[in-house]
């Protein structure tokens, strides 16, 4: 029997490979440091959507971030570090936050979008519990003007591909697009169809459908490095042993640069924290929700409300700045109304307070491609804001590239070494 390919990182890129590797009929194994779905996969917000499919460096992000300093309670937070890669890594993203690059990073990321709809009815298909629903997102505004604007931008990056609403709602009809939205909120629009996955219970499904077609997972075994020979990688390198390996897919989340330092390719990966808890609220969102000037979220999720947000640059690490949480929740309340007085009364409220880091590379887009100078070695991260929206759609066209050997052509803007590093 053939060495399996191993795919390193049980997130929801990883596990969306290691499901169309197997589906493919390849022997897979899947290496997580910890449980399967525990990384940036477990409390995010849960949206599969089109329409925020924007690169983070965008025009005037930098401005917005610089006026972040020192503020714990703005929806970007910058600490500066005195690390000489941080400040690389920012002049990088700065260079690419420049309105040709980011229209570049657009048009790629929303051309691989194409299909994630269609992936996603794929997986329910086989059996995969998904739970995706597609209730629509609603974007709120507490001014009419900020809602045009937004709107504008979004209308034009959207370009046709998929229906976008024609004006904003405003008064008090705007509120009537939701339930949950309070009489603060003067501005609203809905794109149809965006959809919401529970993305505790998406991973869970996915590792369901592994075990079915007999993958085989090591949960608790956290990856080492690699032994080689000439361009390939023969084996993995774990703190229980070497697992030979016909191929290796390395899709470790804010931690892939280790590994790949280990082959010689360190990756230029930020995280992005973000922070998110549940809630049950009297009146809970049919929608997800998009709170635009505070750039804070709600998403429905089972029976209770996901509230999120905020873009946290202070190193990669998962330490949980309570400061965030509650901002985040009173960023919540100008678009919600008062689900608490005393952000003191917020501890009994609020289940599962969450921080997570969104891999990010400077140019806000993810690498999807081999390692150079191997043959058989590949890389999956750096999807930022959108790993679950993004997770079908790389696994599906990685797993084409691992097949073939060559790479689709919807990757060559995802590929090593880009400009914009
Ligand atoms: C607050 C918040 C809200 C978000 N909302 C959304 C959203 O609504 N929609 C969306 O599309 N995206 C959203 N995201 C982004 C999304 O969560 C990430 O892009 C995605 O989870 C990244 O997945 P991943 O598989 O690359 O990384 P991870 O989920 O972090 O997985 C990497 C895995 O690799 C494992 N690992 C690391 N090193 C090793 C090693 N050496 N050996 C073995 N295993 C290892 C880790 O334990 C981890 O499980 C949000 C993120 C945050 C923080």
């Amino acid at each position: 029997m053939s060495a399996p390919v191993v795919v390193v990182g049980g997130g929801v890129v990883g596990l969306c490979t290691a499901y169309y590797l197997a589906a493919e009929g390849l022997a897979v194994e899947v290496v997580e440091r910890r449980a399967l779905g525990s990384g940036a996969s477990r409390g995010n917000a849960g949206w599969v959507c089109l329409s925020h499919s924007t690169p983070v460096p965008a025009p005037g992000v930098v401005r917005y971030a610089l006026r972040s300093l020192g503020r714990p309670d703005s929806p970007l937070y910058l600490r500066p570090l005195p690390d000489p890669a941080f400040v690389r890594w920012l002049w990088r993203f700065w260079r690419s936050s420049a309105p040709a690059a980011f229209r570049r990073g657009y048009m790629a990321i929303a051309e691989l979008n194409r299909t994630t709809f269609d992936l996603f009815d794929g997986l329910r298909e086989a059996g995969v519990e998904t739970t995706l629903t597609r209730p629509g997102m609603v974007h709120a505004f507490l001014s009419a003007a900020e809602a045009r604007h937004h709107l504008a931008v979004q209308r034009q990056m959207a370009d046709g591909r998929y229906p976008m609403p024609d004006d904003v709602v405003t008064g008090d009809e705007a509120r009537l697009l939701d339930p949950a939205l309070s009489p603060e909120v003067r501005a609203a629009y809905l794109v149809e169809g965006e959809g919401v996955v529970d993305p505790e219970a998406f991973a869970h499904g996915l590792g369901e459908a592994l075990a079915a077609a007999g993958v085989k997972v090591h949960e608790n075994v956290e990856a080492l490095g690699f032994r080689t020979s000439g361009d390939r990688v023969t084996a993995l390198r774990t703190e229980q042993g070497e697992i030979p390996c016909e191929a290796v897919v390395i899709t470790s989340g804010i931690r892939s640069s280790d590994l790949l330092s280990a082959l010689g390719r360190p990756l230029p990966l930020q995280a992005g924290k973000g922070y998110s808890f549940s809630v049950d609220l009297d009146t809970p969102p049919r929608h997800t929700l998009y709170f635009g000037e505070r750039r804070a979220v709600a998403s429905p999720i089972g029976a209770t409300t996901r509230i999120g947000g905020t873009m946290e640059l202070s190193g990669n690490n998962n330490r949980l700045d309570w400061r965030r949480v509650v901002a985040v929740a009173l960023a919540s309340r100008h678009y919600l109304g008062r689900w608490f007085d005393d952000p003191d009364d917020l501890i009994g409220l609020i289940r599962d307070p969450w921080v997570g880091g969104r891999p990010f590379l400077p140019d806000g887009l993810p690498v999807i491609d081999r390692v150079p100078g191997y043959g058989n070695a590949f890389a999956a991260t750096g999807h930022g804001m959108l790993g679950v929206t993004l997770g079908p759609v790389t696994g599906r066209m990685l797993t084409d590239y691992v097949r073939t050997g060559r790479r689709p052509e919807v990757l060559d803007p995802f590929r090593f070494g880009r400009p914009g590093w």
